[in-house]
Parts: C-alpha cells; sequence; structure tokens
C-alpha cells in the first residue's frame, strides 16, 4: 500500500512540533505548509475555532492532493467572558507576539483574584480530502491563568497557563507531558484513533 500524503495546515512552529509528535508512527507521509509557498496564507475571519478549523481545512484541501489537516485553537478566560478566544494569536493588535499578548492577558486580569483566573484552551482539528471535510475533532483543557509567567517550553500562553492536575505551568511540561494533557493531544488522539481506521480502508 502507497503511503497517503497528509499536509499539516499551519506555519505555527510551536504547533508543528506537537502536531508532528502527536501523529508519530502513522502510515502517512507528512509534509508542512513551510514546504509549499505555493499555497496562499488562509485568512481567518470565522468568529468559532470550527469555522476558522473547517474553513482552513477545505481552503487548503481545494489545492493540495492529499490529507489536509488543519486545527484552530486559542485561549477562554471565564473572567473575560471567554476572550481572547479566536483572536488569542492577535490579541494585541497588529504586530502581535507571544510576549504582548501575555502581557496583555496580565494586565487585563491584574485585579482578578487566584480563584477566579479560570481559563481553558481549546483545540479543533479538521481532516479533509479533495475540497471536502472528512472530520473534526475538539479537545480542551481546563487551569488557571498565573500572575507572571513561569517556565520556558512550549510557546503562546504556555508560561501563565498553570494546570493543577500537575501544578505546573505548562511552560514547564517537557513536550510528550503537555501532548499528554492538552487540548491539542486530546484532540488530536481522537482524530488518531479515526485516522488509523481510515487509512486500513484505503
Ligand atoms: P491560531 O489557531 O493560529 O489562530 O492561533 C492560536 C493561538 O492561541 C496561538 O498563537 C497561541 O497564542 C494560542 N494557543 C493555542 N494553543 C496553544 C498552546 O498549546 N499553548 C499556548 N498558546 C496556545
Amino acid at each position: 500500500m502507497t503511503e497517503q500524503r497528509l499536509l499539516l495546515a499551519t506555519t505555527n512552529r510551536g504547533k508543528l512540533r506537537e502536531l508532528k509528535r502527536l501523529l508519530r508512527g502513522l502510515r502517512l507521509k507528512i509534509e508542512s505548509l513551510d514546504r509549499h509557498p505555493e499555497l496562499k496564507k488562509y485568512r481567518e475571519t470565522g468568529k468559532s475555532f470550527e469555522a476558522n478549523s473547517q474553513g482552513k481545512c477545505l481552503f487548503y484541501s481545494r489545492k493540495f492532493d492529499g490529507l489536509v489537516l488543519a486545527e484552530d485553537s486559542g485561549l477562554e478566560v471565564e473572567a473575560l467572558g471567554g476572550r481572547p478566544g479566536v483572536y488569542s494569536a492577535r490579541f494585541s493588535g497588529p504586530g502581535a507576539s507571544d510576549r504582548k499578548n501575555i502581557e496583555k492577558l496580565l494586565r487585563l486580569l491584574a485585579a482578578v483574584p487566584a480563584a477566579r483566573r479560570r481559563a481553558s484552551f481549546v483545540c479543533v482539528v479538521s481532516l479533509g480530502k479533495n475540497g471536502h471535510l472528512i472530520k473534526c475533532f475538539r479537545g480542551r483543557v481546563r487551569g488557571l491563568i498565573l500572575s507572571e509567567p513561569d517556565g520556558k517550553n512550549g510557546f503562546g500562553y504556555d508560561p501563565v497557563f498553570y494546570y493543577p492536575p500537575l501544578r505546573k505551568s505548562f511552560a514547564r511540561l517537557r513536550p510528550e507531558e503537555k501532548n499528554l494533557v492538552s487540548h491539542r493531544g486530546r484532540a488530536l488522539r481522537k482524530l488518531r484513533r479515526f485516522l488509523e481506521n481510515y487509512l486500513q480502508t484505503r
């Protein structure tokens, strides 16, 4: 049986590292967007993780010959009514960076006590082929927002996302530890189980 190609439709280095690790061992030839400069960038305009994840998946699967995996993810903070949500990457405005996004988040939460700093990371991952959506999976992990960054691993909001069951921020977890409990790990394990079956029948 020939190996199918699977395009990981993201240019975010942190996400790519985690996704590749979570898909290890599958009978697939994994490619990423930076190897395909001919594919134009998708502009996220959706108001939900599902809309962005599915929109991105369909966009690339119309142009790429093989399977496409797209994901949209972000942070929902209870005390901010679910913000930044789908705007997590662009939270601090034009020229946003992980550092600036964290600074803005901590500023907005400055007066919020520890017990009310509940937040979740959410990830919606979509699988598609030839312009059709095959399946979509969601993962969520709950935690608390710290009052200052702690740890150097991971990316994005990891240094301020405290995970009570392990008593550590996500930026203090090793990559394999984070994947075991993270929103992305949870969504990807569902997708992986589906893909294992799907690939057997192709
Ligand atoms: P998008 O899915 O490209 O719109 O970007 C999602 C944004 O959410 C990232 O740029 C991060 O700021 C944040 N985010 C998503 N997943 C994680 C994670 O696992 N750790 C930390 N931040 C994350």
